[in-house]
């Protein structure tokens, strides 16, 4: 679930080999600083089925220390009002299928809707009802068989977000008989810009929140912005690239870390609404935008879509960027990310 990860500036200019953290203070020190001389601190976490690692830099130990544990705290807060795995407003909305309009808490409600947005802009790629063909698989553990295809396709009758009606007036979500929602391509990338808001009212001004890949970027890293290296679908311990960032998003989505070999073919958890099957559009997109929610989606359906049609979007889309992994293993990079990222059939650096 790890796809990127951050590099100390001095550590990533001498050499990619052996980065792990960053500098300069280790992730467990807890020695007190002199007085005003920023430090670096981190936490790790686990939520919504991935590692959270939040990482903040100021000159207060016990503040950095309290506004990480508030940020965690709400990026849980928002795994369990969005998740389908267990009890939830969400399960509860699923459970009412076919039973008319049902009031839920306004966040749910608005980012549902936002999400049927994403399935108008994304040209249907990005669907939130997914679910009703994504249930018939398992990705957690490699299954003894594949779904049956008659099952996948009479899902597929389920599978269409313009189906679901959201009263933004009331907070009513109405799905028909057998939808499902499913948040899991958008709800980590929500909890992340949640969290950063926490962090931010804490009053600091530089940090990473990272959910298994979904990272909002602010300020600098000691004066410099901060150096997230993106990592190769398929080649370990190799970079595909390593990124500048700054106040900013960098959400990565891919086919190689939740997927099941079966019979020689690789399976993965992003579904083609199309087809029922995973989607096989790109091994590994990386979306850069202003807020992690948007980039979260976008890097989903950039695996839908594949790298040509993924691109057209980004180009049409004001800051927005993305580097997409096709199938072929091809790099495709966007007009504001030429320069920064190696061109295509170039060696990848080796982490
Ligand atoms: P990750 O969760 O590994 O970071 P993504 O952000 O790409 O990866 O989200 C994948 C998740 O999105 C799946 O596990 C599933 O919950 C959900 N999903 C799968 N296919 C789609 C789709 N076509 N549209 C919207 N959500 C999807
Ligand atoms: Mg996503």
């Amino acid at each position: 679930m790890i796809k990127t990860r951050i590099l100390s500036g001095t550590v990533a200019l001498l050499s990619l080999a052996g980065f792990s953290g960053c500098r300069p203070a280790p992730e467990s020190a807890n020695t007190e600083p002199a007085e005003s001389i920023p430090v670096l601190r981190s936490r790790q976490d686990g939520v919504m089925g991935t590692r959270l690692k939040i990482t903040v830099i100021g000159d207060d130990p016990a503040l950095l220390d309290r506004a990480m544990a508030a940020a965690a705290g709400e990026i849980k807060r928002v795994e369990d009002l969005m998740t389908d795995w267990r009890a939830s407003e969400l399960t509860s909305l699923n459970e009412s299928a076919g039973q008319g309009p049902r009031a839920v808490p306004r966040e749910l409600a608005a980012i549902i809707s936002r999400g049927i947005e994403l399935h108008r802009l994304t040209d249907s790629a990005f669907d939130i009802t997914f679910a009703a063909a994504g249930k018939l698989w398992n990705f957690k553990t490699p299954p003894k068989s594949l779904p049956d295809p008659g099952k996948i396709k009479a899902a597929l009758r389920h599978v269409n977000a313009d189906a679901v009606k959201v009263s933004a007036a009331d907070n009513t979500v109405e799905l028909p008989a057998g939808m499902k929602l499913g948040l899991g391509g958008i709800a980590k990338g929500y909890g992340v810009d949640r969290a950063m808001k926490i962090l931010r009212d804490h009053g600091i001004r530089n940090a990473i929140v990272d959910a298994g890949g979904d990272m909002k970027i602010l300020g600098l890293e000691f004066g410099k912005p901060w150096k997230i290296a993106i990592k190769h679908p398929r080649r370990k311990g190799s970079a595909l690239a390593v990124l500048n960032l700054t106040n900013t998003c960098l959400v990565t989505s891919g086919d190689y870390e939740r997927f099941f070999e079966f019979e020689g073919k690789h399976y993965h958890h992003i579904i083609d609404p199309r087809t029922g099957y995973p989607a096989r559009g790109c091994m590994s997109a990386s979306v850069v935008a202003p807020n992690a929610e948007y980039a979260d989606a976008l890097a989903t359906s950039m695996c839908v879509l594949g790298p040509e049609k993924g691109l057209e979007l980004i180009e049409r889309l004001p800051k927005i960027e993305a580097v997409l992994v096709g199938m072929d293993g091809k790099v495709h990079v966007s007009s504001g990310l030429r320069g920064q990222v190696p061109a295509d059939g170039s060696e990848p650096a080796s982490e």
